[in-house]
Formats: C-alpha cells, sequence, structure tokens
C-alpha cells in the first residue's frame, strides 16, 4: 500500500484534479450496465493522450499496481470490475478525431471517440462508420470487445473494419500495429490479436478504422410474423439468397411490448423483423422486391414502412434502447443478456429452444437478436439480491450457450467474456486453446496486471 500510494502521488502531482480518488468517480467506475458485481479502483486517471497513458501504465508497471482500461462503462460481461483495485485508466476525454482520408476511406481517432462522435465529423465527407455498439461505447471500447450490432449483417464487425493500432503494454512500451494497407502479409497480425483482447493485454490509445460511403439511399420496414420461428426462418433465407441488406433485427414479441411501453411506439405485438435496406435507388427497389416475397412465404403480416427519418431514427433508437426496455420491466431490475451467434443455418432451432426456456421462468425477458448473422440475445431483468433467480436465470442462460456450443456456436457473438463467460470459454476453446491464449497473455503482462480476472479465471494455471 506504501509503495502504491508513492505512485499514486507522482500521478497526483504530474496529473493535479484528472487524477482522483473521489468515491463517486471510482463507483462511477466499477462495472458496467449489467448485472454482474462492481468493484471499485482505487483511483481514476482521465488521460489524455497516447503519452500520458504510457506514463502512468510505466508508474503502475514498477510498483505492481493492476490496471483497468475505461471506455464508456457499456459492457456487458462484468469487464470493468476492478477485482483486485489499483487505477481505473479513464479514455474518454481522448476523444479527438486526429485524421480523415475520404479518398482511402479510413480514419484515425483516439480512443475516446465514440461511434456517434466519429459520424458527426464524417458526414460532411459523405462517410460514415457502422458499427453500432451500446450508445455512447467508445471505439477504443469497441475494439476492446471485439464489438459488432445491428449493421454487421452488410459491413462486418470490428474484427474486419479495423486497420492498425496504437497501443500500450503492461510495461509501458507503446507499439503500433497494423497500417493503412487495405491488406498486408508482414509478420504476425497483432492487431487481431488486440481485437478482443477486453484491456488484458494493452491499452489502446488510437484507432484507424475503415470507413464508407453513407448509402446513396435507404428505407426502413417493420414486419410482423405468426410466430417467432416464421420471423426467423425469413432471416434465414434472406441470408442464403445473398440479399445485401443493411441490417435485420428480430424482436420477439415480448419485446415489442416492451420497447412500445419504454420508448413510446406502437408496434403491432407480434415476432417482428425491423429491415434497412441500403443502396442505390435501384438496388434498394430490387431488394425489397425480393424480401417482400420470402417474408410472404413465411406468413408475413405485412410490412409498415418507415419513410421519414424521424420516425427511422425514432424505430432505431428503440432497438438500441431495447436492453433498457426489459430491464425497465421491473422496478429495480439489473439487465443479464446472452450473447450467443450459431450458424444461421441453425438460428430457428436455436431461438425455439430459448424461447421455450424463457417460457419457464416468471423472470421479465425477451428475446432479440441480428439475426442475419446468427446472433441473438435473451436478456433477462434480474434482481442481483435473489440468489434463486439468479440461479434460475444462470441455469436457463446455460442451456442456450450449451445449445449455440452443440450446434458449432460461440458463447459471445460481440459482447466477449469479461468475468461472465469464462467458464463457457473454456468449454468453447478447450484446455489447450486457454493453454496458448495464456502464453501470450504471461509473455505481454507477466505480472497480470492488465485487467486482472477477466477473460481466463484467477485459478487457471500461469
Ligand atoms: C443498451 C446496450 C446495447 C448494446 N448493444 C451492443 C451491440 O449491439 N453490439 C455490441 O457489440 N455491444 C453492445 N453493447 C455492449 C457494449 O456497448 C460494447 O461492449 C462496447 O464495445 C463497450 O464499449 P465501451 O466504450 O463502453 O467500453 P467499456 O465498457 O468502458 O469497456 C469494455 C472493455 O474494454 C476495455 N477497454 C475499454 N477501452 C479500452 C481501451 N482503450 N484499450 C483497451 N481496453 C479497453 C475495458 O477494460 C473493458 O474490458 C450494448 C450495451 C448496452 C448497454
Amino acid at each position: 500500500m506504501h509503495e502504491r500510494s508513492k505512485a499514486f502521488s507522482e500521478l497526483r502531482e504530474r496529473f493535479a484534479d484528472r487524477f482522483t480518488t473521489d468515491v463517486a468517480t471510482l463507483v462511477a467506475h466499477a462495472g458496467g450496465k449489467a448485472h454482474h458485481a462492481p468493484a471499485n479502483p482505487d483511483a481514476v486517471l482521465f488521460a489524455e493522450s497516447t503519452e500520458e497513458v504510457a506514463l502512468a501504465v510505466s508508474l503502475c508497471a514498477r510498483e505492481r499496481i493492476p490496471l483497468v482500461a475505461f471506455g464508456a462503462g457499456t459492457s456487458l460481461e462484468g469487464q470493468l470490475s476492478a477485482q483486485r483495485g489499483g487505477l481505473s485508466i479513464d479514455l474518454s476525454r481522448m476523444d479527438r478525431v486526429l485524421r480523415v482520408s475520404a479518398s482511402d476511406l479510413d480514419c484515425t481517432v483516439q480512443a475516446g471517440v465514440t461511434r456517434e462522435g466519429l459520424n458527426q465529423a464524417l458526414v460532411a465527407e459523405g462517410l460514415f462508420f457502422p458499427i453500432d455498439a451500446g450508445v455512447g461505447a467508445t471505439l477504443g471500447g469497441m475494439v476492446a470487445t471485439r464489438a459488432s450490432g445491428t449493421n454487421a449483417v452488410r459491413y462486418g464487425t470490428m474484427r474486419e473494419n479495423v486497420l492498425a493500432l496504437t497501443v500500450v503494454l503492461a510495461d509501458g512500451r507503446v507499439i503500433k500495429t497494423g497500417g493503412r494497407a487495405r491488406k498486408s502479409a508482414a509478420g504476425y497480425d497483432l492487431t487481431r490479436l488486440l481485437v478482443g483482447s477486453e484491456g488484458t493485454l494493452g491499452i489502446i490509445t488510437e484507432v484507424t478504422l475503415r470507413l464508407y460511403a453513407i448509402p446513396e439511399t435507404s428505407s426502413v420496414a417493420v414486419c410482423g410474423f405468426p410466430c417467432v420461428g416464421d420471423a426467423v426462418d425469413t432471416a434465414i433465407a434472406v441470408v442464403q439468397k445473398g440479399i445485401p441488406i443493411a441490417r435485420m433485427e428480430l424482436m420477439d414479441r415480448r419485446l415489442v411490448q416492451a420497447v412500445n411501453a419504454y420508448s413510446g411506439l406502437s408496434l403491432a405485438p407480434r415476432d417482428t423483423l425491423v429491415f434497412e435496406f441500403a443502396g442505390s435507388a435501384a438496388a434498394v427497389a430490387e431488394q425489397i422486391e425480393k424480401v417482400e416475397t420470402i417474408a410472404a412465404a413465411h406468413g408475413a403480416v405485412g410490412f409498415e414502412w418507415a419513410s421519414e427519418i424521424e420516425a427511422r431514427e425514432r424505430l432505431w433508437a428503440a432497438r438500441k434502447d431495447a436492453f433498457f426496455a426489459i430491464v425497465a420491466q421491473r422496478p429495480g431490475g439489473r439487465g443479464w443478456s446472452s450473447d450467443v451467434c450459431v450458424p444461421v443455418s441453425r438460428l430457428s432451432e436455436c431461438i425455439l429452444h430459448a424461447q421455450a426456456a424463457l417460457d419457464t421462468t416468471q423472470v421479465p425477458a425477451a428475446i432479440l437478436g441480428h439475426v442475419g448473422d446468427g446472433n441473438f440475445h435473451a436478456v433477462f431483468s434480474v434482481d442481483p439480491a435473489r440468489p434463486e433467480e439468479m440461479a434460475e436465470v444462470a441455469r436457463i442462460n446455460s442451456a442456450i450457450v450449451d445449445k449455440a456450443l452443440s450446434v458449432g456456436g460461440t458463447c459471445s457473438g460481440e459482447h466477449g467474456i469479461g468475468t461472465g463467460k469464462i467458464d463457457y470459454l473454456k468449454r468453447e476453446c478447450g484446455e489447450q486453446a486457454i493453454d496458448v491464449m495464456l502464453a501470450l497473455k504471461r509473455a505481454l503482462d507477466p505480472f497480470e496486471l492488465m485487467n486482472p480476472g477477466k477473460v481466463f479465471s484467477t485459478s487457471d494455471p500461469r
């Protein structure tokens, strides 16, 4: 503690009020948005540059102080709890867009830039960055969790859209990975190693991203189905026919009711797909015709078009708030989200299996999904003070993951492992692969200072 206070004294001297031990600030940095138990860091530093992060990491490395990188705190798998205390390095003030190249369709940003902030900066250039995680998420946090979201069916995930990174390693060294070339066969792919590393291998300070032209035109429609199976089968057929849909999101009827109540919409209470079509006017017209035909063959109740920009934005904002809509179904509830992703051909059976499991509980819950790429969430509104209820939801969640793994899927399509899915990761990858991951972790962070207790259990052999 004496050693730790020495490093903290130096940080306080160097950063003045950007280094704080104020209790409300510690609590605000103790966890994300889901049910996992929070744990306060000992201090928080609001960093503004790569050099500042490197200095703070070096000081902490000297005295073996654990470090947790903090973006916007929207993560859902317990990634931010400071289980061994230490320093939370908040990157949200690193919010500068450093460079935009319209001719190369790329940009470089500081890690604390949000997707919304980036898109505001890009709109005048006719460009946008498509990946949308939780509202307000930072691009550094999105890299760290290998986020995806509603646009991934067309544009891929963070894995496909990150070209290069600047990273502060556990000993304070600064490295650059990748570059601006669209492809490279130069050595190990450290960029991909860092994408999805959840702050356990280094702190990302700058990100170079692919950009896209804003589509000439786009149309959004909501379509109800007699049952969830029909909705999912429609989504599968759209994917299998190779129709380049921009977004295709499932909301089961429970979710539609919750969203109507939470966001003041008046959608028909049915199992529903929300479609976005984007491209040239002719391409959009062609996509719509094909999708309407497929949907009709699966008993679609009819397309409701959101033609005004405001109506579209309202609909997508409500969809993005779906997690909170479910949570709000009971006073004081906390969200618990499963996050499996399966081969699309097995999606229908997995969602029906999950729905049957949800039917067995009184805990408010609903299903939503980025069904175009086989990723869906069963979201529960839980009361963490009720152990029996938590055990029941854990059992249901486990059954959903087991089913996904049995058909070749994954326990996490986009939210990451954190503390919540450590055992599932083991089941999914097997011990040998976990050993390789741990060897990489040891090589880059031998004293386990970078976000300790996440991705791997502290009891895993080192
Ligand atoms: C309502 C809601 C909807 C959501 N929808 C989606 C969705 O559609 N798709 C999706 O993928 N996710 C979604 N999420 C989850 C969440 O938004 C993502 O996990 C997001 O990527 C987290 O970004 P953040 O900036 O909030 O990171 P934080 O929550 O602050 O941190 C997340 C993890 O990344 C690490 N980290 C943060 N910044 C850095 C950095 N610069 N360097 C190294 N490590 C870092 C942290 O240590 C932590 O381990 C949703 C969440 C909510 C609440």
